[in-house]
């Protein structure tokens, strides 16, 4: 087989890789505590499945523009005015089979051969593989945790060169469930200006927020601001539509519209069905998110006050999203049975083997010196698996 160059420079990814192995112990007969998931263990509300349902029944399953419906993008435009305080015009919106689809069209508008991307660690995996599909270069910066993982703008301006392109934040973030504050977005903003790079910012987790955290995008900080960024939302993970694969962009009309050309040369739009629940899922009752937030508050404090108490784990309290990131390389080092524990991917190996529990190495974030516990599973297995944890933990010596 001669594949394509670009097929050697990426990898699967390695959350959903952790699902399958999970997954596949728990089908032959194994006890295993999953806090691998990337989605809310909710089902999608009643009402959305209804307008779906309604679509169908009337025959709503053609083609639609490749961008989608008016009724939606009407609805996107409203989130982003109600919402983030955005006005954004239909032509600047763009609807996508997911946010990941999303994220996908604009590496393939903006990125191409000698193009440098940055990429603050701890990162969603999947930006850096976007990056390489495309032919450019992601330049990873560390972030500190003293300093929520936010990127040190003195450290940016250190990265930047005549070939950057642009920069990937995701506030609320995955996996570190911490998000950026107004003052540092300013510098950003600045530092993008001043260098003339793109801000592509994946907003996701805006809706999951703790502690009365206020999201901001960093396209509400004014006119120039807006102008370089793309911002990236979608309804997986507000209102566990994992499955529906509906995603959006808001940003500059020339990046939307190539985009389109691209998507409609690719997937044309993204599902009639889906299409109708998206607009169901923004302009309907919106209780649904405040319920499920509240059951996600309750096992965060949980699963974060109990990962405190082990001996040699600490852990940030995360502001948003449904992770727990750990750092847990105090471990590194020690040994069971002869085993030597050398980094987060022995570590993950060892706590899916002994403890029968699931969860993605920091490495695959770029940060070896974590672990990410997903939170989306019920008490009882957060529990269950914490109490495993620690055993297996306590037992490295
Ligand atoms: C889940 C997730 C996405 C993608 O969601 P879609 O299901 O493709 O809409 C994008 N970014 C981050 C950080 C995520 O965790």
């Amino acid at each position: 087989m001669r594949l394509a160059d670009r097929t050697k420079a990426i990898k699967p990814s390695p959350t959903l890789a952790m699902n399958a192995k999970a997954k596949a112990l728990k089908d032959a007969g194994e006890d295993i505590t999953n806090f691998g998931v990337g989605e809310p263990d909710f089902d999608t509300p009643n009402n959305i499945k209804e307008a779906a349902i309604r679509a169908i029944r009337d025959g709503f399953t053609k083609y639609t523009a490749v961008d989608g419906i008016d009724e939606l993008k009407a609805a996107i435009a409203d989130k982003f005015r109600n919402d983030n305080g955005i006005d954004y015009t239909r032509d600047e919106i763009m609807v996508s089979c997911g946010a990941k689809h999303s994220l996908y069209n604009i590496a393939e508008a903006l990125f191409g051969p000698g193009d440098e991307v940055i990429i603050p660690a701890p990162y969603w995996v999947t930006y850096p593989d976007q990056v390489l599909l495309n032919d450019a270069m992601p330049v990873v910066v560390e972030t500190d945790e003293k300093n929520s993982f936010m990127i040190d703008p003195g450290l940016l301006r250190k990265k930047l060169t005549a070939r950057t392109k642009a920069l990937i934040l995701n506030s609320p973030s995955n996996p570190t469930g911490l998000a950026y504050d107004r003052e540092t977005l300013m510098s950003i903003a600045e530092l993008a200006e001043e260098h003339d790079f793109y801000i592509i910012s994946d907003e996701i987790y805006e809706k999951l927020v703790y502690d009365g955290f206020r999201h901001i995008s960093i396209a509400s900080l004014g006119e120039e601001a807006k102008q370089r960024t793309i911002v990236v939302n979608g309804l997986s993970k507000s209102h566990a539509m994992t499955g529906w694969r509906i995603g959006f962009t808001a940003g500059p009309r020339d990046i939307t519209k190539a985009m389109t050309n691209i998507q409609s040369q690719s997937t044309s739009n993204p599902t009639s069905i889906s299409q109708k629940a998206a607009v169901e899922a923004l302009r309907g009752p919106q209780e649904f998110i405040g319920t499920m937030l509240a059951e996600f508050d309750r096992r965060r404090t949980y699963m974060v006050d109990r990962l405190n108490w082990i001996d040699g784990v600490t852990c940030k309290t995360p502001v948003g999203a449904f992770y727990a990131f750990p750092n847990v390389s105090s471990y590194f080092g020690r040994a069971y049975k002869g085993r030597v524990i050398g980094n987060s991917l022995e570590l993950s190996t060892y706590l899916l083997e002994e403890a029968k529990v699931a969860l993605v190495p920091g490495s695959a974030f770029g940060d070896d010196k974590y672990i990410r516990l997903s939170y989306a599973t019920s008490m009882e297995s957060i529990t269950r698996g914490l109490d495993r944890i620690e055993e297996a933990l306590g037992n490295l010596k």
